[in-house]
């Protein structure tokens, strides 16, 4: 029995579009394979959350999918385990993060129909803090590429005649046929090894470490693949670099949790900043902001100031900083202190009467999100 595509993903059926996409961010994150090298299980488990995600992250296909389950899709695109990693990475290359632009796996050909050698992509993860992602910066990183060898030679295959591919008459039902194929003694590159200098591998290449230096745009996210182009694996027979593929890693921050662009804070204040009103510096990211707290403001409040959150990848605007404000209270007082607060407990100024403005929670939260 196949698995339900939404157990999968550990949402419920009526999730909406962003959680599905948040949801499958998070599982390729879990069983990326940068994250989990050699296990077949964790491999598994990134295929099974990507098929999931095709149909679900797709409106046409989950109405399928919610009227008519699995049968939907039986003896159809080629579902459930045909699917491989490149497969994966390119078609959901947008969630990785389109800004840096996708697809590209996979050898091209070229116009004359000869398979140009394509070395293998690379995959880093890079960790960075939420300073780090608010400014953007420029990473230098040690990658152990696969280069061609120092004097390494290649020459033209004899088997293909460099053209990378071969014509083979087939003996079928309908008669003689001409196919055909890729040159199996070359790869499809047209070129073949001379001169192996020791310490090379079959393609006459060799690892070198190079310092790969990577921009990484303010405001990307948690799961984002960034693609920097020929920074793979070299080809033999100067075919072309495959990329580096750069996953994003976020560093939990002490302050601040985001939320999308926007970035939440907990304020604590003491009862009589609360009762006096009070300005308060804050120090966020990269800059200082100063709040002003009406005198009598209420805990649980929450200040917005826009445009003070993370900037939007796509360079439009910024999100928000919301500044939760928690009225702290002593845990123990003196005798003075003890004395105030019993004189103000009869005082009718001190019991609670909230008013429209002071919004409940549940209205807040109503607010928040629309
Ligand atoms: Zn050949």
């Amino acid at each position: 029995m196949k698995e339900d595509y939404y157990e999968i993903l550990g949402i419920s059926k009526n999730a909406t579009a962003a959680e599905i996409k948040k949801a499958y961010r998070k599982k390729a994150i879990e069983y990326h394979p940068d994250k989990n090298p050699n296990d077949k299980a964790a491999e598994a488990n990134f295929k099974k959350a990507a098929e999931a995600y095709e149909v679900l992250g797709d409106q046409e296909k989950r109405n399928k999918y919610d009227q008519f389950g699995h049968a939907a899709f039986e003896g159809g695109q080629g579902f459930g385990g045909s699917m491989n990693m490149d497969d994966i990475f390119s078609q959901f290359g947008d969630i990785f993060g389109s800004a840096f632009g996708g697809g590209g796996f996979g050898g091209g050909f070229s116009s004359g129909g000869q398979r140009r050698a394509k070395g293998s992509d690379m995959r880093i993860r890079v960790k960075l803090s939420l300073e780090e992602i608010a400014k953007g910066i420029e990473k230098k990183i040690k990658v152990p590429r696969k280069v061609q060898a120092p004097g390494v030679q290649y020459g033209t295959c004899s088997t293909c005649n460099g053209k990378g591919q071969v014509m083979k008459i087939a003996n079928t039902i309908l008669g003689r046929m001409q196919t055909s194929a890729v040159c199996s003694a070359c790869g499809g590159g047209g070129k073949t090894l001379l001169n192996r200098p020791s310490g090379t591998d079959a393609q006459g290449m060799i690892r070198k470490e190079e310092t790969v230096s990577i921009k990484i745009p303010a405001g990307v996210e948690e799961g984002m693949q960034l693609k920097v182009s020929g920074k793979g694996n070299e080809a033999p027979a100067n075919g072309i670099s495959g990329d580096l593929l750069v996953l994003i890693e976020e560093l939990p921050h002490d302050t601040f949790v985001r939320e999308g662009n926007h970035l939440h804070f907990d304020l604590y204040i003491s009862i009589s900043e609360a009762a006096l009103g009070i300005s308060k510096d804050l120090n966020l990211l990269d800059s200082k902001a100063r709040i002003k707290l009406e005198p009598g403001i209420q805990s649980g409040k929450t200040l917005r100031l826009r445009g003070k959150g993370l900037p939007s990848i796509n360079g439009y605007g910024s999100g928000d900083l919301l500044v939760h404000v928690n009225v702290w209270t002593p845990k123990t007082l003196n005798k003075e202190q003890r004395q105030f607060f019993e004189k103000m407990q009869g005082d009718t100024n001190f019991i609670p009467h909230p008013e429209k403005s002071d919004k409940s929670f549940f209205e807040k939260v109503k607010d928040m999100f629309a």
